[in-house]
């Protein structure tokens, strides 16, 4: 650089204020739809689930055994007579004092007993008396789940904004429920910008043209665009020329909520995603004080009025990084939180970085970067974490290799020993 030109360098950002200021431009889609059970996973909950019911609805046994009074045996080695028999689905009788009723998992406590003994503590006795022994002192409740206590009568059992799961949706079979109101998917336009650029399938290894790539953006993208909840629509690969993405972008605008695209949002004279979205909206380029990631656009692009658009709609524009590793970062800290308060996702964590948890770092960092850096770790068989060697923005196979991220503030080295805040992809990747 000389001294007489010099290049004017935009401030950093620091992510937190970045992370605010976006979601401070979002504003939940307002649609719902009715969605059967196997279909709610991942999607989130527009209504508070409210049950109607007691879960378990009767007090039931948790053991295979007998159902008795505790009362009636006072000391270890008390015979009782046999007089009912409960299976699960099956009701019985109320229990006369002095007797007991042989009883399944599951099955409905009768009227009057307070304890089950399992099995294992009781011996038939013989003869052709129908009894048993009962080997314990029982105390009253034992081997007995309550009614509603699971779930009570008119509690929510699960709020709006709730992103289901698979535990969830058992629970809301659990309270009677088949379909559930869940907020609308967004619809998500992907593009990749870059002349390098060529798709696995389309061309293969060996025919490869010098100095192109194969795409690898738009697949973990899209995987975890869906993983999101988001109706995807792969719009492919746009050439590096103004026309060709302002024509990409003005499509893609009406019928989405979002349109992502990778690469193309540094300041070179080959990055377009700027001057196009800027023709059609307006455009914010951020230099995010991040390692990987730093460059990430936002901004609206203008939908065009007519054919159901009102006029003065506009759609999203998230321009991420064209390096690998800083796509996938910039991907998972700040377009995810950002997809899940589309969706009115309320869920902790989905408005800042998920929680990190400290851990021990097995590496040295000798060197301290200016930026606050998330560095591609695993967690090792010693309860610590493992470095990938290579840090580079461009090698993916450390964010393949890796668990998660150590979220290391700027200018701090890291000597092995020292604790450290670690995310976890798991709680990262929905
Ligand atoms: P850019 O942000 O467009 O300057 O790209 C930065 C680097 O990321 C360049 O080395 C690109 O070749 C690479 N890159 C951009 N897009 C992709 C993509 N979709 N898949 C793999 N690498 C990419
Ligand atoms: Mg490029």
């Amino acid at each position: 650089m000389s001294a007489s030109h010099p290049i004017p360098r935009t401030p950093l950002m620091a992510l937190d204020l970045a992370l605010s200021d976006l979601m401070g431009r979002v504003t939940p889609l307002s649609g719902t739809e009715s969605v059967a059970l196997v279909d709610a996973d991942r999607r989130i909950l527009a209504e508070d689930l409210v049950s109607e019911l007691q879960v378990p609805p009767h007090d039931n046994s948790s053991m295979d055994g007998y159902a008795l009074r505790a009362a009636d045996v006072t000391a270890p080695g008390v015979v009782l007579p046999v007089s009912q028999r409960i299976a699960a689905g099956h009701v019985g009788v109320a229990l006369e004092p002095g007797t007991c009723a042989r009883i399944f998992t599951g099955a409905p406590m009768p009227t009057g007993a307070d304890a089950v003994v399992m099995q294992e503590d009781t011996r038939e006795v013989g003869g052709n008396i129908h009894g048993v022994h009962v080997d314990v002192v029982p105390q009253p409740g034992q081997w007995v789940r309550r009614a509603g206590e699971d779930v009570r009568r008119g509690t929510v059992v699960l709020g709006e904004g709730t992103r289901l799961s698979a535990a969830s949706i058992g629970l809301a079979a659990g309270i009677g429920r088949a379909r559930l109101s869940v907020r609308v998917r967004p619809r998500v336009a992907l593009f990749s910008t870059g002349d390098e650029l060529v798709m696995p399938g389309e061309v293969a290894p060996s025919d490869m043209p010098p100095g192109a790539i194969y795409n690898s953006n738009r697949f973990f993208l899209r995987v975890l665009m869906q993983r999101l909840g988001c109706e995807v629509s792969d719009l492919g690969i746009v050439p590096d020329r103004r026309e060709a993405t302002v024509a990409a972008l003005k499509t893609a605008a009406d019928h989405h909520d979002l349109i992502l695209t990778s690469g193309g949002v540094s300041v070179g004279e080959e990055d377009h995603i700027k001057p196009a979205v800027q023709q059609l909206g307006s455009l914010d380029l951020w230099q995010i004080a991040m390692k990987p990631g730093k460059p990430f656009a936002y901004g609206v692009v203008r939908r065009d009025a007519g054919a159901g658009v009102a006029a003065g709609q506009t759609c999203h524009f998230i321009g991420l990084p064209g390096n690998p590793v800083s796509s996938f970062v910039t991907f998972l800290l700040l377009v995810r939180p950002f997809l899940l308060r589309l969706q009115g996702a309320l869920e902790s964590g989905s408005l800042t970085l998920p929680r990190a948890y400290r851990m021990r770092a097995d590496f040295d960092l000798p060197r301290a970067d200016k930026r606050r850096e998330f560095l591609r770790v695993r967690r090792n068989d010693q309860g610590g974490l493992d470095l990938f060697p290579n840090q580079s923005s461009g090698v993916l196979t450390s964010a393949s290799w890796a668990d998660g991220l150590v979220d290391n503030p700027a200018g701090t080295t890291i000597a092995s020993g020292d604790l450290v805040d670690y995310i976890a992809f798991s709680d990262l990747l929905p």
